[in-house]
């Protein structure tokens, strides 16, 4: 694949300045192939007489959004790339060190007074809120994902933009209520116009997101897009190696599968989605409500 080296915010070192519509176009493709887990893109050198030629082709975003859940569909395969990494973290405290149930909450809130008004990183600066978790401190399940979006960095809480409306479509047809499960993101703050996060800041976040996982010690944690899987894994791989199978992780059951926002852009991999949610759904003994 050859398209330009940029991370989101680079699009405006390009020789000639696109016009509005087609650079939101390019940044939502961008975004759909960071989505894929595809980080890196190379430019190839541009011909000067094309420059001169007149406008560029406007570029679409591949699929309308959808929040439905369809449960019936069957799956299909698809590619997936690599993300960046972290240092390995602390061993998990052992079952006999686990927070007792009735202390969770608690233990929750010191991590968020830990956090505190955070500078630790650059996401800092464009942030309105920190976006800590949301749900149940005891949940058997949670689910992580990559930072807030603007509807999070607004409200402080994670997924109630588009791809939260998803992912609550997801806990609901697998017989959950949102308050069921906990929430939580690699990194608090919303990175500038929702580009994946630094290293750096993945880095500097995620333990936070560690001592939480520890906290809640969730029988099921659900990865959501390669971001997530490659902070919890501490390595990057495709994401596509990663899907299908249950993980073992710091004593608990991970599964990966796509992100939500993703599954707007391309919603013929929810059957992929649905059948990684299942072995979830297996792991906890749970079986998706009848339909109506
Ligand atoms: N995407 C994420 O990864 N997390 C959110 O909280 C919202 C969107």
């Amino acid at each position: 694949m050859c398209i330009p080296q940029v991370e989101i915010h680079g699009v405006e070192k390009l020789a000639r300045p696109f016009d509005p519509a087609t650079r939101e176009a390019l940044l939502a493709r961008v975004r759909f192939y960071r989505d894929l887990g595809l980080t890196e893109f190379y430019r190839r050198p541009v011909d000067p007489a094309l420059l001169a030629a007149g406008p560029i082709e406007t570029l679409s975003t591949p699929e309308p959004a959808s929040e439905a859940w369809d449960t019936t569909s069957q799956p299909a395969t698809l590619e997936v790339y690599s993300m960046p990494i972290r240092k390995p973290f602390s061993p998990p405290p052992d079952l006999a060190n686990a927070v007792p149930a009735a202390d969770r909450a608690a233990a929750l809130q010191l991590i968020r007074e830990d956090i505190g008004d955070c500078t630790r990183c650059a996401l800092h600066k464009g942030r309105n809120k920190i976006v800590f978790g949301d749900g149940s401190s005891t949940a058997r399940l949670m689910f992580v994902g990559e930072g807030p979006g603007a509807d999070e960095d607004a409200q402080g809480i994670p997924f109630v933009g588009k791809a939260g409306q998803l992912l609550n479509n997801m806990i609901a047809a697998m017989g959950l209520k949102r308050e069921e499960v906990y929430i939580a993101n690699v990194v608090k703050c919303r990175p500038p116009g929702n580009r994946t996060p630094e290293p750096d800041e993945g880095n500097t976040c995620s333990p936070f997101l560690f001592r939480q996982i520890d906290v809640v010690r969730p029988e099921v944690l659900v990865a959501l897009g390669a971001t997530a899987a490659t902070y919890l894994l501490g390595q990057r791989q495709p994401l596509a190696g990663l899907r299908g199978r249950v993980h073992a992780f710091r004593g608990m059951q991970l599964i990966i599968t796509y992100h939500p926002a993703y599954l707007l852009r391309d919603p013929r991999q929810k059957k992929e989605a649905w059948a990684d949610l299942q072995i979830a759904m297996r792991e906890l003994g749970l079986k998706p409500p009848a339909r109506s």
